[in-house]
């Protein structure tokens, strides 16, 4: 058993047709984690479709009114790169449900999964790139309503830009990007280490207690590592933007993303942490050109997760991409971030 929920819903199923997003991917993962023994029945909770006042919280009432009544044009759907129905519309209300409920669970136990969602590049008013709804910022909204949450930070390390957070999230001064060198990418070791390897340790339970007010502005520091020369063509800012060369490797990515957290927690101290696991930096992917390895992925969610359990900080991970040429290769990318998060936060 698990010492924590994950949060998967059979409705999680897109109704795409014949589509390079591997709809089938949400019950391969729930099945392979049952099967394999990693995850009993008992360690999943079932996540309600999130409100339209909960939608709304992103989403603009025009946006919304759009996808609920089926009026939007042909041009706002071909933007979508997934076709329009209300099964569609109802997958996205649930994902969005989903991480509210994920991001509740972690702030309890320490770390929960959504075995769905990390859209990243829904923006408030139109949907792209196979995202409708930014469930992500969905629940960090709600929490932060709910007077849970003042300061989140959103790690993304799916392939592509996360242009969706940022949008809705936008740094409050314009951040220097780190763009590695096309010839010559650094080594690992040119990374500096994480904090977490030794200094302070922070107890966020400590510094945050019970009924303590989080109903003041929200800020929310964002972090995307992707490739550069990839979707989507305009990237907005984040906090912290890393711009990968074309066929980054193991080594490369992982001094990267330990730099990027450094730099990160140098700067800002959240309450809780939005992972953004995409299994897409994988060199098999179809629409990525990264050349990570499955154990080179591996390797990132426990970078990640480490360095959020050092500082005792609650994760809320979401999927986001995956379009391995064999789709089993992306299920088992996503079933290791679950046991990265087993290690990292057992005894949490
Ligand atoms: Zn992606």
């Amino acid at each position: 058993m698990l010492p924590f929920k994950l949060v998967y819903h059979e409705g999680y199923f897109l109704p795409l047709g014949a589509h390079v997003f591997p709809a089938q991917k949400y019950r391969l993962i729930h099945r392979y984690l049952l099967e394999s023994g990693i995850a009993g029945p008992a360690d999943f909770i079932t996540p309600e479709p999130g409100s339209d006042e909960d939608i709304l919280l992103v989403h603009t009432p025009d946006y919304v009114r759009k996808l609920k009544t089926g009026t939007l044009s042909l041009q706002e759907e071909m933007q979508m790169e997934v076709p329009y129905s209300q099964q569609l519309v109802d997958a996205f209300w649930l994902a969005a449900g989903g991480s509210i409920l994920a991001a509740q669970r972690a702030m309890k136990d320490g770390v929960s999964v959504n075995i769905g969602g990390g859209f990243h590049h829904a923006f408030p008013d139109h949907g792209e790139g196979f995202c409708v709804i930014h469930d992500v910022a969905v629940a960090i909204k709600r929490l932060h309503k709910d007077g849970l949450l003042q300061r989140a930070m959103t790690v993304d390390c799916d392939v592509h830009d996360g242009n969706g957070t940022a949008a809705v999230f936008p740094p409050k001064i314009s951040p220097p990007k780190i763009s590695p060198p096309k010839t010559s990418p650094p080594s690992a070791r040119a990374g500096q280490p994480l904090p977490s390897a030794g200094g302070v340790q922070h107890d966020l339970r400590a510094a945050n207690p019970p009924g303590r007010d989080n109903t003041g502005e929200l800020e929310v520091f964002t972090i995307s590592l992707h490739q550069e020369n990839n979707y989507p063509r305009f990237k907005p800012p984040s906090s912290i933007d890393v711009n990968l060369p074309d066929g980054t490797n193991d080594e490369q990515y992982l001094g990267w993303l330990s730099q990027a957290l450094s730099s990160a927690f140098r700067q800002f101290e959240p309450q809780m942490l939005f992972y953004i696991a995409g299994a897409d930096p994988y060199v098999e992917d179809q629409l990525g050109g990264l050349a990570l390895t499955i154990d080179g992925l591996r390797k990132r969610d426990d970078l990640v997760l480490a360095a959020a359990r050092s500082r005792n900080i609650p994760v809320m991970i979401t999927f986001a991409g995956g379009y391995a040429r064999r789709t089993e290769d992306t299920v088992t990318i996503h079933c290791n971030t679950v046991l990265a998060a087993a290690a990292a936060f057992a005894g949490f």
